[in-house]
């Protein structure tokens, strides 16, 4: 069975790079009907944190890919954290070390690079003197390392171009090198889609399968995310991290949407990515490094934003409100109203809070460029007419169109000024949704209210 998964380590915050490998990994699962493992790699523990785990867990759920096994799902193959699997690594390092295939490094304690003995015997009388000793792999000389990628083709490394590598580090902490190699093995992994950024460990990593006699993966590396400087997406480009697409108030269909065109060519552009599985082709990849295109994912979003039900974009913009604090005093009928006619003009769930809040703050603050209306002589005339008017009219499009309509006509000044104080008057701002729809959504109570306060 295909067996694939995802393996951050709690670093630092989930990037989009590693996202899109979790993409492609879930399609290759989904389309072969296997299964998608997720592991944490939390074995560099100066780096790792168990907040950063959680954010990464909780960033990865949002995203809407799912997986068979994980730390929080549990799995026959666990536990899928390997913090929690020492006890098995140390059986692999003393079957290396038994079959002299590593050994034991002494460091001088003067010169912690400088190794003064090496030794297939546990050093007992070194420990507890202030040497460093590790464990070290014996890199056999003259091999040719040689594996297909599926994306990048045939790789042949020469095994004299590295040096014996460390596997366990002097503070008893196993290296990613060889944990990822036992957990692959033991967690039935056939295929290892990641970064192209571990290429280069990926021959080590061979060298260790062949000695541990364990039958390899297929291997895929999968070409990294660049900016538009072709440097590797980085902070200084823009947000990289789910959590800062989170905030901007993308949307995760759209973010996934975008992630799965970036460097694989489907004639979609927009789609929901869980439509692709068929489709998927991890052959089909982009062998070239591919720019991360900020515009492009703000128009994809802006047609999810425009596209997907009410209610799932109503559910989104609460979630945004939440994690940036943001509380709305209205009932959800009244703020899905709000979106439904708001959406079309904005590409993300911030501007849409942007362009709508003042729907559900009376206290709001008029643009200055609205003061200048309020300074008309014939301001005070015009409001006072609207309020008559829009007191005793009907509230549905037809009816307030006519009831804007009759008071233009009483040309107190052109359509276009009472149209816009009417606007200011209501909103603040001279660019809203569409003045009668907005009418219609504030309805009778709040539409006299904020006309009455304007005069004050
Ligand atoms: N833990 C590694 C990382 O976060 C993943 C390595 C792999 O997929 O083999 O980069």
């Amino acid at each position: 069975m295909t067996r694939v998964r995802f393996a951050p380590s709690p670093t630092g915050y989930l990037h989009v790079g590693g996202v899109r490998t979790a993409l492609f990994n879930w399609y290759y699962s989904k389309k072969n009907n296997g299964k998608f493992i997720l592991r944490i790699e939390d074995t560099d523990i100066e780096r790792s944190k168990k907040e950063y785990e959680d954010i990464i867990l909780n960033d990865f759920k949002w995203c809407g890919i799912d997986y068979d096994e994980g730390p929080d799902k549990g799995g026959e193959y666990g536990p899928y954290r390997q913090s929690e699997r020492f006890d098995i690594y140390k059986k692999y390092i003393n079957k290396l070390i038994d079959e002299k295939k590593a050994y034991y490094a002494i460091y001088s304690k003067e010169d912690n690079t400088q190794i003064i003995k090496k030794s297939y015997e546990y050093p007992k009388e070194y420990y507890n003197k202030g040497y460093s000793i590790t464990v070290n792999f014996k890199v056999e000389k003259n091999k040719k390392i040689i594996f297909d990628d599926l994306i990048k083709g045939k790789m042949i490394f020469d095994s004299n171009t590295y040096n014996d590598f460390v596997i366990f580090r002097s503070n008893g902490v196993p290296m990613y090198n060889f944990t990822v190699v036992v957990d692959d093995y033991l967690m039935n992994i056939t295929h290892i889609f990641r970064g192209e950024d571990h290429l280069s460990n990926t021959p080590k990593q061979i060298m260790l399968y062949e000695a541990l006699n364990f039958e390899k993966p297929k291997f895929a590396h999968i070409p990294l995310i660049i900016g538009e400087d072709k440097s590797p997406l980085s902070k200084r480009h823009g947000g990289t991290s789910v959590a800062y697409f989170k905030e901007e108030g993308y949307l995760p269909s759209a973010l996934i949407n975008y992630l799965a065109v970036l460097g694989w060519s489907t004639e979609e552009q927009v789609f929901d990515f869980k439509d692709k599985i068929d489709e998927f082709d991890i052959t089909k990849v982009s062998n070239k490094a591919v720019v991360f295109d900020y515009k492009k994912l703000m128009w994809i979003n802006s047609e999810h934003l425009r596209n997907k039900p009410l209610d799932e974009i109503f559910t989104h913009y609460m979630n945004w409100c939440s994690i940036n604090n943001i509380k709305i005093n209205a009932s959800d009928n009244y703020i899905k109203e709000v979106i439904d006619i708001s959406r079309q003009k904005v590409s993300t769930l911030k501007q849409l809070h942007e362009f709508s809040k003042n729907f559900y703050d009376e206290e709001f603050n008029y643009e200055e460029k609205y003061l200048k209306y309020t300074k008309k002589d014939w301001f005070k005339l015009l409001i006072s007419e609207a309020i008559k008017k829009l007191e005793s009219s009907e509230y549905d499009i037809e009816k307030i169109e006519n009831t804007m309509q009759s008071l233009a006509d009483l040309k107190i000044t052109g359509k276009k000024n009472t149209y816009q104080s009417v606007r200011g008057a209501l909103l603040g701002a001279l660019v809203t949704p569409g003045l009668y729809e907005s009418i219609v959504v504030l309805g009778k109570r709040r539409v006299i209210k904020r006309l009455k306060k304007i005069l004050e």
